[in-house]
């Protein structure tokens, strides 16, 4: 089957409309993507027809509702390739997947004088929560340096792999750079040291085919709103020993088995991390969003991609003044950059009255512009939907805003 992205684009309402009297280029995938129609009507078919709380009613309606619900878990476990459903922790997106790990795995763990090791390029949902566990325990989060191109220094990384470190954690796609970090490797390295390792999947999951035994890492986060999914979705996938041995993060209704005043005993992994109600109609439409990825089929959105990538690449370097950062070898489609003497906000608010949506900002990444030494960049960030015209548009509308402003 050919991949017609012109068909495709008809699946995502939301890229047909304009902004500012110019056809939509939306270019901000990393940020958030748009999403298929099928989960559209999925989500408005669930509050339709089958809308009741999940585990909690025997009647049809709450039985229907936890049967959709509870198939996702089994659709998003063969997604990732986890050895059990029970791996699959439903959360609210990679914030909380690596929150529940900094409480639930680190915070029991963590003495004086210990370190998280994460690497310069993570995003602060991949930096905070350990500073925050850090700071209560005496231990202390330290970066794995990168080079200039935007890729992680593997010997820096595994030398850093001391016994004071007690976890590492690592984006497999930088949502600035683009890069692809060899996690496989990594993991490999922190393993034998006895190190677990937690993979920050955000950037990941919407783009290559994830396979969690493979990887060979122990904790992967993923969010649902970047994969076509709804917001406020997400899975946090661990080995199921780490899970047992950690204690709930959130207590309440669902993760319990009896509650007394003497004490409180919880349910088996995956719902001792699962309190009250979820986002019952964003799981269900993020099934939908796996199914809509996996019938267009991951390897045939990455082909599109690369050429995408590869285009899109070659028309950014032949801007005159434009500093590209992220050249690593292995690359997304994620494109930050600024134009000598414009500021990355103002290229960013001109493009969007030409009907282009970029990102500009830190992208919460403080230390990666700390390193790069700038406050802020312009991201532009592609999807299997976006098409080379799109790229041109871009480029043009490049060029008339640099007359405009450099
Ligand atoms: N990690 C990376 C690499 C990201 O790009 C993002 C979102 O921008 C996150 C973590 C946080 O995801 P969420 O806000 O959906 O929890």
């Amino acid at each position: 089957m050919s991949f017609d992205v012109q068909q495709i684009r008809k699946d995502f309402p939301l890229l047909s409309r304009t902004v500012h009297g110019k056809p939509l280029i939306y270019f901000d995938n990393a940020n958030t993507a748009q999403k298929p129609r099928r989960v559209i009507e999925t989500v408005d078919d669930f509050y339709r027809r089958h809308n009741a709380n999940v585990s909690r009613a025997v009647h049809t309606l709450g039985e229907e509702a936890t049967s959709a619900y509870e198939a996702v878990r089994d659709k998003l476990a063969q997604f990732i390739n986890a050895k059990s459903r029970d791996e699959v922790i439903f959360t609210s997106g990679t914030t909380q997947a690596i929150n529940t790990v900094a409480y639930s795995y680190a915070l029991p763990r963590l003495q004086p004088g210990d370190e998280v090791l994460v690497t310069t390029m993570e995003h602060h949902a991949n930096i905070v929560p350990w500073q925050l566990v850090a700071a209560r325990t005496g231990a202390k989060v330290v970066p794995a340096p990168i080079t200039q191109s935007g890729e992680l220094i593997v010997e820096e990384f595994i030398k850093r792999l001391t016994p004071r470190v007690k976890l590492a954690g690592v984006t497999h796609v930088s949502n600035v750079l683009g890069t692809i970090n060899p996690v496989r490797e990594l993991a490999k390295a922190c393993r034998a040291r006895g190190i677990p390792l937690l993979v920050d999947g955000s950037q990941a999951a919407p783009h290559l085919p994830i396979d969690v035994q493979a990887l060979g890492c122990d904790f992967y986060a993923i969010t649902g709103h970047k994969l076509f999914g709804p917001t406020g979705t997400g899975v946090l996938w661990a080995r199921r020993e780490l899970l047992d041995s950690m204690p709930p993060f959130f207590g309440g209704g669902e993760m319990i088995r009896t509650v007394s005043f003497d004490g409180t005993t919880f349910a088996d992994v995956p719902h001792k991390f699962e309190a009250g109600t979820p986002n019952i109609a964003g799981f269900i439409g993020l099934g939908a969003a796996i199914d809509y990825v996996t019938e267009l089929g991951l390897d045939r959105i990455g082909a599109a991609e690369h050429a995408l990538r590869d285009y899109t690449n070659a028309a950014l370097k032949s801007v005159p003044g434009l500093r590209l950062f992220g050249e690593a070898k292995d690359k997304a489609a994620v494109f930050s950059f600024l134009i000598d003497g414009i500021h990355a906000h103002d290229l960013a608010t001109l493009l969007d009255h030409e009907g282009i949506a970029v990102r500009s900002g830190h992208h919460c990444a403080h230390p990666l512009m700390q390193f790069y030494g700038v406050p802020a960049t312009a991201r532009a960030s592609l999807a299997f939907y976006n098409t080379h015209a799109e790229v041109d548009a871009f480029i043009a509308a490049i060029a008339k805003v640099r007359k405009l402003l450099a």
